[in-house]
């Protein structure tokens, strides 16, 4: 048999009838994760059809998104504040136990933002196939699984038939090199790839993160690498399972067991790109010159090194739009900008890792008055982890709102919104305008930048006070 990327031997894997000229492959999908938010339409399909879902057993729900972050909404007996969330809840409840799929409810101990609790159950598996109506399912591609993003009626699709039509993307091979500096991480390392390949350097292509650096990094972190997959454009990011991906899933409650946990990490060994194996394109990257960034404009491309100047593009329409909405200006700095908002948490940088580097910063400092710092752990475990490793206490004595799991601000849908003008620092993924509330300014950056602006009440390099 040819040689063959890793990305070729999934895809082949589960190609049920292969692509034609004329036709999409039908491409079979080995996990379906579904949240409150893109399925309604899907399940009045299936009801208008009489269908049941297929593969119940394959498909696991939770909610996130729209829920809120406030104990009292989760736990106590106050409802929820925002009506449509609210309904989006009832909806996900009633649709699950309908159609028999597992839900992990409101108060379920299990519940987390869907590309966190995967993983972290071991539902998430080397060589699976996996898809979720939400763009960043190409978090589960750091165990080496081929996951991607789809839309509500190929939510609707997978329900009725657990398989996808589906073209196959191009593989670029991102070959990435060199040891990442004190103070710089796995966020800056994905803001400085999309910074160097742009927003659409990945469009049309399955990512595969290679090299050294990426065989360095722990599995927070390279989900947090794979998760902004999306953001340069491609369809799925992929990392080749090893010992630190067996390490990280042996013993998770839903990874196989025993005699078939050994036949499972032989059949993931295979999961390599073999040695004569050709990508479509590659791109090299040299992991020792990239430092903390931050966001500037609109788009995760535009970003920069945190010390360096907005680059001053005069004439380009995109650029002096974003520059507006901003509220910023080509050619000036950003260390010292005062913030109003800081947001740790989201499916990129929500997981203990990063609350842990947040910790770090925090630790015996304040958060600057007039700050709002939230920190919004990726899962009820986490949550849990968090507060027995006294993170979270850490966290309140340094002034910042702690607050039980969900998207919170990676989006405006749940109640947690930044207000109309404010600056914020956001460990999320997308700096879109209105992204965290109507004519919210967002900044992307690491958990690391954003305490440490939380402290200095304005941006500022992680680097000084670690
Ligand atoms: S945290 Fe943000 S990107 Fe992640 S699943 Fe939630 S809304 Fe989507």
């Amino acid at each position: 048999m040819a040689a063959r990327t890793l990305f070729d031997k999934v895809w082949q894997a589960h190609e049920v009838v292969a692509e034609t000229p004329g036709t999409p492959a039908v491409l079979y999908i080995d996990l379906h994760l579904v949240h409150e938010v893109t399925t309604p339409q899907a399940f009045s399909m299936l009801r208008a059809h009489a269908l049941p879902v297929r593969r119940p057993d394959l498909t696991l729900a939770t909610m996130d998104h729209s829920t809120p972050t406030h104990s009292a909404q989760v736990f106590g007996s106050v409802p929820i504040k925002v009506d449509a969330a609210a309904k989006q809840v009832r909806q996900l409840e009633e649709n699950a136990a309908q159609f028999g799929i597992e839900l992990f409810g409101m108060r379920d101990a299990r519940r987390g933002i869907v590309h966190i609790i995967g993983p972290e159950l071991g539902c998430t598996q080397p060589g699976m196939t996996i898809v979720c109506g939400d763009s960043h399912t190409s978090t589960h591609g750091a165990f080496g699984a081929l996951a991607f993003g789809i839309g509500t009626t190929e939510v609707g699709h997978v329900f009725a038939t657990q398989a996808l039509l589906q073209r196959k993307p191009k593989s670029l091979a991102l070959n990435i090199e060199g040891n990442l500096h004190a103070g710089v991480t796995a966020k800056d390392l994905i803001l400085g790839i999309i910074g160097q390949i742009g927003v659409s350097g990945g469009t049309g292509h399955v990512l595969e993160y290679r090299g050294s650096t990426v065989r360095a990094l722990s599995m927070d972190e390279r989900m947090t690498v794979c998760n902004m997959s999306i953001e340069a454009g491609a369809r799925a990011g992929m990392i080749a399972p090893d010992e630190t991906t067996f390490a990280y899933l042996e013993g998770k409650p839903r990874a196989p067991q025993g005699a078939a946990w050994e036949a499972a990490v032989t059949r993931w060994r295979t999961l390599v790109t073999d040695l004569d194996a050709r990508f479509d394109a590659s791109i090299d990257i040299d992991a020792g010159r990239i430092e903390p960034m931050i966001t500037y404009g609109t788009n995760p491309g535009m970003v920069m090194p945190i010390g360096s100047a907005i680059p001053d593009r005069k004439g380009d329409e995109m650029f002096e739009k974003a520059m507006r909405y901003m509220g910023f200006h080509g050619g000036e700095g950003m260390l010292g900008k005062p913030v109003n908002v800081v947001f740790i948490g989201s499916c990129t940088n929500g997981r203990l890792e990063d609350l842990q580097a947040a910790a770090k910063i925090l630790k015996g400092r304040k958060v600057a008055r007039g700050v709002h710092l939230l920190i919004v752990p990726g899962s009820q475990q986490i949550k849990q982890q968090a507060e027995s490793l006294g993170l979270a206490e850490i966290f309140k004595s340094a002034g910042a709102d702690w607050r039980e799991s969900g998207c919170s601000m990676c989006l405006g849908m749940n109640g947690d919104t930044v207000a109309a003008g404010q600056y914020s620092i956001s460990t999320s993924n997308r700096n879109f305008e209105g992204r965290q509330g109507v004519g919210a300014r967002t900044l992307l950056a690491s958990p690391l930048t954003a305490a440490a602006s939380a402290v200095q009440g304005a941006i500022a390099d992680p680097r000084e006070m670690l």
